[in-house]
């Protein structure tokens, strides 16, 4: 099974509502698509979202990796050898994670198909189905619970509150929203690295001497600064939970030998797809740190890929794949579907996508 053209297309799909963290405000979800043809016929999909504050990809780069980049090194290759596939794909280019990530991606799902696996299985196969957080944006405490309230109406028990934006509000914030959704609500919070190591000690201990019952805090600290990861996942018994803090296997590898965060939040778009998610996901167990399955806010295709991922696997415990509850439309065919906080994974081999409706492929 050989790939004999790649193309990509753009898409652009309305918010029910901005979502806003301490990084970024964004109107719309933006992915680029990606669609891998083989000489049999089959066709494997991918997405990548441009998210400038996190990954440093945009729309263009992602675009140019693709089609400069990628596109040269994958066309010909004979699909069946995967590791040497991956192994070519991956030291093709550093950093363009989202770029990887897409074409990883599609791979993989034409690797499924070719067995006619269901991704999940072909992974793992864990379980079928997955729980979902939903995100609550940024915003002063009487939006916040607002938002939570339609969240708990929508069938959501998980909350995850964005803080960090003017972080002297953070604490009124999360009492605010524990106070309106009661105790048997699970909240967690993000800070999106919006805290210093002090900081978010001092933060920490507020929410555990408040009794606000957190899951876990993310990302409180700058992505770099393990030092300060660490300090914080001391000094606190709330667990701690790191996102932008790991990319790559190898930031993995330091988190896991200092047992510098409790969690680890893995996503697509950060690992680079399926083949450094997997080294991520092994050594976090290996070392006794068990993962949340994240995902950029992006289109079905992503989302898809991430509940495939998460429900193959045993050790990742929880799942913050949202995009279907914030995303206005759904212009994907196909894939997991989503009904109150759950998302079930369909028994079609591969991702499942059939289509995207409105893309126009270069
Ligand atoms: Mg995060």
């Amino acid at each position: 099974m050989k790939i004999v053209d790649v193309k990509i297309g753009k898409i652009k799909i309305p918010l029910k509502r901005p979502f806003k963290t301490a990084l970024r405000t964004v109107y719309f979800a933006e992915d680029i698509i990606v669609k891998l043809i083989t000489q049999s016929g089959l066709i494997g999909f991918g997405s990548a979202a441009p998210t400038f504050a996190i990954t440093g990809d945009s729309l263009d780069s992602i675009s140019s990796c693709i089609l400069n980049e990628l596109k040269p090194r994958i066309i010909g290759l004979e699909l069946t050898n995967i590791e040497c596939v991956m192994s070519k794909l991956h030291a093709s280019v550093v950093n363009n994670t989202s770029a990887l990530s897409a074409i990883d991606m599609a791979i993989y799902d034409l690797y499924a198909q070719s067995l006619n696996l269901p991704l999940y299985k072909f992974f793992g196969g864990y379980r079928n189905l997955v729980f979902t957080s939903v995100t609550i944006s940024a915003n002063p405490p009487d939006v916040m619970v607002a938002d939570a309230l339609v969240a708990l109406e929508d069938g959501f028990s998980d909350l995850k509150l964005k803080l960090g934006v003017d972080p002297n509000y953070d604490l009124d914030r999360v009492k605010a929203v524990r106070a309106a959704v009661g105790n048997l609500i699970k909240i967690s919070v993000d800070a999106n690295q919006a805290w210093g190591a002090k900081e978010s000690v001092r933060m920490i201990h507020k929410l555990e001497q408040l009794g606000l019952n957190i899951e876990f805090v993310e990302q409180p600290v700058k992505a770099k600064h393990i030092e300060d990861l660490l300090y914080v996942t001391q000094n606190v018994t709330t667990d701690i939970l790191a996102d932008e803090s790991v990319f790559s296997p190898y930031d993995a590898f330091q988190i896991c030998k200092q047992k510098a965060a409790d969690l680890i939040n893995i996503k697509l778009a950060k690992a680079g797809g399926f083949y450094q998610a997997t080294k991520i996901l092994n050594l976090a167990e290996s070392a006794g740190i068990e993962c949340l399955m994240g995902c950029m806010l992006e289109s079905q295709v992503a989302v898809t890929a991430a509940a495939h991922f998460a429900a193959a696997k045993k050790s990742i415990v929880r799942c913050d794949l949202d995009p279907p509850a914030l995303l206005a439309e759904n212009p994907v065919i196909g894939g997991v579907s989503l009904d109150g906080n759950v998302l079930t994974l369909n028994e079609t081999a591969g991702l499942g996508i059939k289509d995207i409706i409105g893309v126009q492929y270069l």
